[in-house]
């Protein structure tokens, strides 16, 4: 039978908050009192992770599934697999690291109850390292600005989705991808409501400033061509300033005479205009990095096997 509600929890060497999870999340579905059933994916973990995974499963059979894939795929990816095969109506996406508490599933499920196809979330009073936060507030103006989304936290990860809008983000076949951002997009009844976070407590964050850095742009490539047209812009722009200059200075040679100084005046504006071209590169290289990996038509994840309920019985 289908269950009601499942839980999807991507899983990257998480030994030390699994234990801790397991206690704190299988309480709060039981309470529910609603069918439900939780898919783990094992993204590629080094750790003790799948072994402990892989017991919780054999205790839990009818509730628990676990996704094993080939390598490390991502965060994302991991969330993206186990869309193609929840069963749940409702759909809940949560860290492994508990930074988002399990006691604040029934929020979100209360506000799936309420009709809403997508409940996004934002991190009250978040406990994460300042210079992420800082990051974060920046990117996140930035990111909506660019991408046209209207998303308050793209950061936190504990949030719902219809079973619809989940069959459509399984279906949208990008290399790289960003799932709040998807859901945003074809959510058609969607509300953000606020919810706790804690510390990670246990282990660290599976991200590093450049891993941050790669998802960011994978996002913001993904959702919108405008940092394209912005280099267009900034090259126009730049060429009529230059433009104004060079009639200045014809100008000037026929009145003043030729010109010397103001050599390292020159420099600067130089290095100025050499970083910004290094950096339209770039931009222009992402799109075309993007259009590599799509042509490649590599899998975007590899799943080695899954344990659910039907291969026991085999
Ligand atoms: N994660 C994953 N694959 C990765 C990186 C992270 O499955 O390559 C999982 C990780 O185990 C955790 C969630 O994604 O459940 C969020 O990771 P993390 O807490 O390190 O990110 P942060 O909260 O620092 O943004
Ligand atoms: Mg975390």
């Amino acid at each position: 039978m289908e269950p009601e509600i499942s839980i999807v929890i991507p899983v990257y060497n998480e030994e030390e908050s699994l234990q801790q999870l397991f206690r704190e999340l299988l309480p709060v579905m039981e309470d529910l009192k609603r069918s439900y059933e939780i898919i783990f994916i094992n993204d590629g973990s080094c750790d003790k992770s799948f072994s402990m995974l892989y017991d919780i499963r054999e205790k839990f059979p009818q509730k628990i599934r676990v996704i094993d894939f080939n390598g490390n795929f991502g965060q994302h990816m991991a969330i993206m697999a186990a869309f193609f095969h929840v069963r749940g109506k409702f759909i809940i996406t949560l860290d492994a690291d508990l930074q988002n508490p399990p006691a604040e599933i029934p929020k979100v499920i209360a506000k799936m109850d309420e009709g809403y196809d997508v409940v996004g979330t934002y991190r009250q009073n978040r406990r994460d390292p300042l210079y992420r936060k800082v990051a974060s507030k920046i990117v996140n103006k930035i990111t909506n600005r660019i991408t046209g989304l209207k998303i308050s936290d793209y950061g936190c990860m504990l949030r719902g989705y219809d079973r619809r809008i989940v069959d459509i983000i399984a279906n949208s076949n990008e290399s790289t991808t960003f799932i709040p951002a998807l859901g945003q997009k074809y959510a058609v009844r969607p509300v953000e409501i606020p919810v706790a976070h804690r510390e990670r407590e246990f282990g660290e964050s599976k991200y590093n400033i450049f891993s941050l850095i790669r998802l960011n742009f994978d996002l913001m490539t993904s959702f919108s061509l405008s940092p394209l047209q912005w280099v267009t812009m900034s090259g126009m722009g730049i060429s009529a300033l230059s433009f104004l200059l060079v009639a200045y200075m014809i100008i000037r040679r026929f009145i003043i005479g030729s010109e010397a100084d103001g050599l390292f005046t020159l420099m600067a504006i130089q290095f100025f205009l050499t970083g910004i071209s290094i950096m339209s590169l770039g931009i222009i290289g992402e799109y075309i990095g993007r259009i590599y990996k799509q042509i490649q038509k590599r899998p975007r994840f590899v799943i080695k096997k899954i344990w659910e309920e039907e291969d026991a019985e085999k």
